[in-house]
């Protein structure tokens, strides 16, 4: 299977928004943009919802019957490792291996040697088309990079091998991720990672690095544009220098997670891609959810009513919430607003307040990460809260699609 040159991983937590969300994309290829969606939903979230993982399966392909999509779609095991891989066997496509808990632990002495080795060719100063200064290398830094990577690399190759064992080398796509970890992967790093993906023989068609800056859930990129844009402009570099050099797979690209609502950094995003005619992954961070609670909101009555209940459930059970998510949120508390408040709002306030829209005042990104963790509360409602998406079906579409088309793939790949 081949990935194609954009996809767009859509997260879905209640399996309601399959039909909206693909709107978006035919809505894309109606402008000459083919984007293959990638309905994505992680362990974590099928624990905490307790979803099935064939749920996301049947709202795949439910969608793409009922709009009669005839281009690629795929449904991503999220986040796996060899743990939980087995879960998903059945029910998807694209498999994002994740290894970063590896990274740093020891690895075998032998191993080290043989990879440095192998690669101490590039020590001295390595030029990349792309990259204005040679890139240094000494056989150190090769040695340490091999120590803090090469077990992460190997437990990837451990996992692609478990799914390729029960799926079939050519029946699924696979993703590297390694951006669950503190430090960025420099370009340098990256070289050798991708060495290694190599060398462990993973047809890898995405990798997902860490990035400098933060990715918090559902709110904008909080970091140093111009760094971030000189390294994912190293990396596109990297990447195509890599493809040749090691033999990866010719269309392996960049994906880049959380990357939903990240607007600061969309302009440089879309700039490199065409700079170096480059293909990219984007997922998303399950914000499809805010949009059915503003849906929701603006609705009125008992719309309105479920999402100022799951809002003051949610500040009354910040610490359990927001607790899995603690590394990638940032919630000011002394500005949240209070349940009083909120439970005074009109529904265009309460969207207002919860909707990303940066350029308006009353945007409150506490309250928006917030709710972006209390998707609980909603589950726990049961069929309250299910039927209450059915019963608003159709604002909730509108802005689910609206803020995948209009927020996320025109200022990605249409401007
Ligand atoms: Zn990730």
């Amino acid at each position: 299977m081949i990935l194609e040159k954009y996809s767009f991983g859509v997260g879905d937590r209640f399996s309601h928004q399959g039909k909206a969300q693909l709107q978006a994309f035919i809505k894309a290829k109606g402008q000459g943009v083919d984007i293959t969606p990638v309905w994505n939903k992680s362990h974590r979230e099928h624990t905490i919802i307790k979803t099935t993982h064939a749920s996301v399966r049947k709202e795949a392909d439910d969608a793409v019957s009922d709009l009669n999509w005839t281009g690629p779609y795929l449904v991503d095991a999220d986040h796996i490792g060899l743990k939980n891989v087995d879960l998903f066997i059945d029910s998807s496509d694209f498999f994002t291996l994740d290894v970063a808990d590896f990274i740093g632990q020891a690895v075998d002495e032998g191993d080290v040697k043989s990879f440095v080795e192998k690669y101490k060719k590039y020590v001295g100063e390595l030029a990349i088309e792309g990259i204005d200064e040679p890139l240094v290398l000494s056989e150190e830094k090769i040695t340490e990079i091999a120590k803090k990577y090469l077990l992460a690399v190997k437990e990837a190759g451990k996992i692609y091998r478990h799914v390729e064992a029960k799926k079939g080398a050519d029946n699924f796509i696979t993703e590297v991720s390694m951006d669950e970890t503190d430090s960025p992967q420099t370009p340098i790093e990256m070289i050798f990672i991708l060495a290694a993906i190599a060398d462990e023989g993973i047809p890898a068609q995405t990798i997902a690095p860490k990035f400098t800056g933060r990715f918090n859930k559902g709110v904008d990129y909080v970091g140093d544009v111009e760094q971030f844009a000189k390294e994912f402009n190293d990396d596109l570099a990297v990447i195509a220098f890599a493809v040749k050099e090691f033999g990866l797979k010719k269309n392996l690209k960049l994906s880049v997670h959380s990357g939903s609502d990240k607007f600061s950094i969309y302009k440089p995003i879309n700039h490199a891609l065409k700079k170096f005619d480059a293909g990219l992954h984007i997922k998303t961070a399950g914000t499809t959810w805010l949009e059915e609670l503003i849906g929701l909101a603006m609705a009125g009555g008992d719309g309105l009513e479920i999402a100022g209940c799951i809002y003051t459930g949610a500040l009354s059970r910040f610490d359990e919430l927001c607790g899995p998510y603690a590394t990638v949120i940032d919630i000011d508390k002394d500005k949240l607003p209070t349940p009083d408040e909120v439970n005074s709002y009109s529904g265009e306030q309460f969207a207002d307040a919860l909707r990303h829209n940066q350029s308006c005042e009353k945007y409150n990104l506490n309250l928006r990460q917030l709710l972006h963790v209390g998707y609980k509360i909603a589950a726990e409602m049961g069929d309250d809260y299910y039927n209450a998406l059915e019963k608003y079906e159709d604002i909730i579409a509108q802005n689910v699609t609206e803020n995948i088309y209009e927020r996320h793939i025109k200022p990605i790949f249409l401007t």
